[in-house]
């Protein structure tokens, strides 16, 4: 049995699932508990948000996000490859820091714009 807190609403049901009877979820108040109780049982994913350094900016920093989940496990390795990144103002809202981060087939984006100073 594995335990979880659900993530996807404040109510935080305590999850509990079941890896020997087919990752059956107990402890949901709904669907969505389902959904991420299997999912974090069996292949954990995060949001990685973060900032990237901007040169020719306003400020130096710049906020950034994995376009979508990827595996837990290689969050660690995805900071260092977001740390390594410089961007050249100016910056707008969505552009692609990073192409396919760590082969995961998933993007980090820009999340705020940069003008030029
Ligand atoms: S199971 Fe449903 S109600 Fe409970 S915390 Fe998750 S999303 Fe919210």
């Amino acid at each position: 049995m594995k335990k979880f807190i659900c993530i996807m609403c404040p109510k935080g049901c305590h999850l509990t699932v079941d890896e020997a009877n087919d990752y059956q979820v107990s402890g949901h108040s709904c669907n969505k508990g389902v959904k991420y109780g299997k999912a974090e049982a069996t292949h954990p994913v995060r949001v990685v948000t973060s900032t990237v350094l901007v040169e020719g900016g306003k400020t130096p920093l710049c906020s950034v996000k994995t376009a979508d989940g990827i595996p837990k496990n290689l969050v660690l390795e995805a900071m260092k490859e977001i740390n390594r990144v410089r961007l050249q103002a100016p910056v707008t809202i969505g552009d692609v820091a990073i192409k396919n981060l760590l082969n995961t087939g998933i993007d980090v984006v820009t999340t705020s714009e940069m003008k030029s100073a």
